[in-house]
């Protein structure tokens, strides 16, 4: 089919994710055909950078020889096979491999196959977890904890713990009720703060909050250190550590949402471990099948699991499940990804990228229109301003962010704007020649549309 053809046809049936339409038609986006390695190519025959990890899952490329070929090993033996009433290999290995990664102590794993899903589980198994460990007198636990401008997906429940209005408001009638945790990160704060004065304002609601709240709270859900759909707003040192202490100390299960920041993206591979912090929800997606195939892990401990663990008669199983729960392509995806991080070396090459970043984000520390650059392993968001002395935003109208993208996609490199972010989310496994390429585009990019 021609490209015109397919352009076409696109506008006419495809409904695309978090997209106003008519833009889109306008705009003709790229239609990809195939990809190499950590370029995708269009229809027209056209290559880019994917700059931003084909939205923040691909791991160590496309077309990579060993995952391919560990999904066709599957394929020639089966493609999926339900684990209502069955098991199934993959599925089985998958989960011992993931507990020996994982924070010690989460022996458990629940799949299903988006971030969102993984979210909406570990929510829905807290609340289960606390009416099966209820008494007659203890009230029901029907209350979540969360960061504001947090985003954990798009399903009901995880819309309910999520916090970026744009996104959420709309749905706020169909939404389970929710506290909303200040966000410590500092360049939005009010006016009136300094910046030691709002890290400290923060500090204190997050304790007023749990205290006040947490007969009620069934979990505290939460995007560890980076909080990237936010824009990559960043947490300070500690603060993940303080709020495992704070819900440890109230009995409190913590949702570490890495669905974003896991599978190495911080420079380790669960953003968790850099504070030593063992949640009692740990959910996993994109990155998890190297950005091939969709599935993702909720994974627990034993604490909880044994609320669970109980006769047929005391119906107290978790009732939840997908028809692709575990999918064996998937899983086997997945077992690849995993082991192409112990054989490349995949971590090293994350505290590559995280150098190159910093040498080359330097640059924009005095850009007249960057009023702030978030940076973390291969994360890194830069914020646009009209001034950057007062943080005035440019006004809506003008699309900033999307404007640099679409010059930088002319130039050949793919990235996406959060509002008048623009977020570089490089793949963990590419080489820093590539960064440096990817840097070298935006930065014009940025000059070109302001
Ligand atoms: N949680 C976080 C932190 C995310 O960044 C995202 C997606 O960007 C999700 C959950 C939802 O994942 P999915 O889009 O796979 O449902």
């Amino acid at each position: 089919m021609q490209s015109e053809e397919l352009r076409s046809l696109d506008n006419e049936h495809v409904w695309h994710p978090f997209t106003q339409m008519r833009a889109h038609r306008e705009e003709g986006v790229p239609i990809i055909e195939s990809g190499e390695g950590f370029f995708l190519t269009d229809v027209d025959g056209k290559t880019y950078l994917d700059g931003v990890s084909s939205l923040w899952c691909n791991v160590h490329g496309h077309r990579v020889p060993a995952i391919d070929q560990a999904i066709r090993d599957q394929l020639d033996k089966v493609a999926h096979s339900t684990l209502l009433g069955l098991a199934s290999v993959p599925s089985i290995e998958l989960a011992e491999d993931l507990v020996k990664r994982a924070p010690e102590g989460l022996t458990k794993v629940f799949y299903s196959d988006s971030g969102s899903t993984a979210v909406e589980i570990a929510l829905k198994m807290a609340f289960q977890y606390h009416a099966q460990k209820a008494t007659p007198d203890t009230q029901p636990r029907t209350l979540f904890a969360c960061m504001q401008h947090a985003y954990h997906g798009d399903t009901i429940g995880s819309v309910s713990v999520g916090g970026i209005s744009i996104f959420h408001q709309i749905f706020g009638q169909l939404l389970f009720e929710s506290v909303q945790i200040p966000c410590p990160s500092a360049y939005h704060r009010p006016t009136e703060y300094t910046k030691a004065g709002y890290l400290e304002f923060c500090e204190q609601e997050l304790e007023r909050l749990i205290v006040e709240n947490h007969e009620r709270l069934a979990a505290f859900v939460i995007e560890p250190l980076v909080q990237g759909a936010a824009g990559m707003l960043m947490h300070p040192p500690g603060y993940l550590k303080r709020v495992r202490e704070l819900t440890a100390r109230y009995g409190i299960p913590l949702i570490a949402d890495e669905v974003a920041v896991g599978l190495g993206r911080t420079g380790t591979m669960f953003a968790c471990e850099q504070e030593d912090v063992t949640p009692d929800f740990l959910c996993l997606a994109k990155g998890i099948t190297g950005g091939y195939l969709p599935l993702a892990a909720t994974m627990t401990t034993d604490e909880i699991f044994s609320a669970f663990d109980a006769e047929p008669d005391e119906y107290k199983a978790f009732y939840h499940g997908h028809t692709y729960t575990g999918n064996s392509l998937a899983c086997a995806a997945a077992l690849a990804t995993l082991e192409l991080f112990d054989s490349e070396q995949t971590l090293d090459n994350v505290k590559q990228i995280a150098e190159v970043l910093t040498q080359r984000l330097a640059e924009l520390k005095d850009h007249p229109h960057v009023g702030e650059v978030r940076h973390k392993g291969s994360m890194v968001g830069i914020e646009l301003v009209a001034d950057r002395e007062t943080k005035a935003a440019f006004p809506a109208s003008k699309r900033m962010g999307h404007q640099v993208t679409l010059v930088a996609r002319k130039q050949g490199v793919i990235v996406r704007p959060l509002g008048d972010v623009v977020v570089l989310m490089p793949a963990p496994g590419m080489p820093a020649e590539l960064i440096h390429q990817l840097c070298d585009v935006v930065f014009a990019a940025i000059d070109e549309a302001v």
